[in-house]
């Protein structure tokens, strides 16, 4: 059986490289009619400072923009991190098998932490927590994106670890990528990096609540290069290959299609075809998120649903962890 557990941050609205490098996919595995379990990661996301007011706000932001992105509550559970206490509990368990050293290898969190004066211990031991979420339903497979392969290692050893020690518990959770380029979108700023929900500069991202000016915007203020050319070489031409990608992926044609296309035109006007490739493509996904904001009841009781369902599997497993270990004192 193939059991799906993926997360997404509760940091803001989600930029198109959360959706085309994990969201859709998401929702393939759904629709080909896996058991799939997508969280969103509250306790993930208080590892860097939140505003609890805006926290909230952005909980109910996730859970109406992954029904918007096609997500359905029917077929997939849909729930908030917190709202299932085992995640804090397996987390414990696994934190006692990990070491401060492979851990202090991650670069994620040292990217997060660079302008920081003290990385927070929260954010140190996060794939920690990522791989409790992951094992706590026995996960086959989760589909994320590039920036999180070796989080997904330490899920593995993770696994392995337990098994060794306490006898087979847990599969070891395979990594679903497209094995392309869109598992790494680029930032519209730096094309050296990622695109990122909680980067500081906001034109870095293009947001699926974003109106069509604001796409038109950013686009127009990407950072490319000076060749004025339009051709897609991710390795030497960074910026305007994540901009021929963004095209491909919002338009289903491919990379060499949309370069012959666009033979002889400069990067300038190539930018306004990409915005509204991005536009057409974004608007009923922004107009259902809009929609669904207005519907709060809704929202609640479907994270409701899904934390209920989603307890049902953690409390299997967790009976089985404190079982293993010896904390169940009635074996
Ligand atoms: P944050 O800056 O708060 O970490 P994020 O943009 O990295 O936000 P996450 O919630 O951490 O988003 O990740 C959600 C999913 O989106 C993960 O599977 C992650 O691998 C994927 N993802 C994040 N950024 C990109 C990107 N630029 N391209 C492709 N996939 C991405
Ligand atoms: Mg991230």
């Amino acid at each position: 059986e193939t059991r799906i557990f993926s997360g997404v941050q509760p940091t803001g609205a989600i930029h198109i490289g959360n959706y085309f490098g994990a969201i859709e996919k998401w929702v393939s595995l759904q629709d080909e009619g896996n058991r799939t379990i997508y969280s969103i990661v509250d306790l993930h996301s208080i590892t860097l400072p939140q505003d609890p007011f805006e926290l909230r706000a952005n909980i109910l932001l996730m859970t109406a923009t992954l029904i918007a992105c096609g997500i359905d509550p029917k077929k997939s559970i849909i729930f908030q991190q917190s709202k299932v206490h085992q995640h804090t509990e397996l987390f414990w368990v696994l934190s006692s098998l990990s070491t401060m050293a492979r851990l202090s290898h991650l670069p994620q969190y040292k990217e997060k932490s660079a302008n920081l004066k003290d990385v927070p211990l929260g954010l140190f031991i996060y794939p920690v927590l990522q791989a409790a979420d992951i094992l706590l339903y026995r996960s086959t497979h989760v589909p994320v994106g590039e920036d999180q392969e070796q989080h997904m290692q330490i899920a593995q050893t993770l696994a392995r670890q337990f098994n060794n020690r306490f006898g087979l518990t847990f599969p070891s959770p395979q990594t679903i990528m497209a094995g392309d380029e869109r598992n790494r979108i680029r930032s519209l700023r730096e094309p050296g990096k990622k695109m990122s929900k909680s980067h500081q500069d906001a034109k870095s991202r293009i947001q699926l609540t974003d109106t069509p000016e604001q796409i038109v915007e950013k686009i127009k203020k990407s950072v490319t290069d000076h060749t004025s050319a339009v051709t897609y070489e991710p390795e030497t031409r960074p910026g305007v290959s994540n901009l021929v990608l963004l095209h491909s992926l919002a338009t289903g044609k491919t990379c060499e299609e949309i370069c012959a296309e666009a033979k002889g035109m400069d990067t300038g006007r190539y930018k306004l075809e990409v915005a509204d490739a991005l536009i057409a493509h974004l608007k009923p996904i922004r107009e259902e998120i809009e929609r669904l904001q207005n519907s709060a009841d809704f929202l609640q009781e479907t994270l409701e649903r899904g934390a209920e369902r989603a307890s049902f599997y953690a409390e299997l497993t967790w009976r089985d962890v404190i079982d293993k270990v010896g904390l169940d004192i009635k074996h």
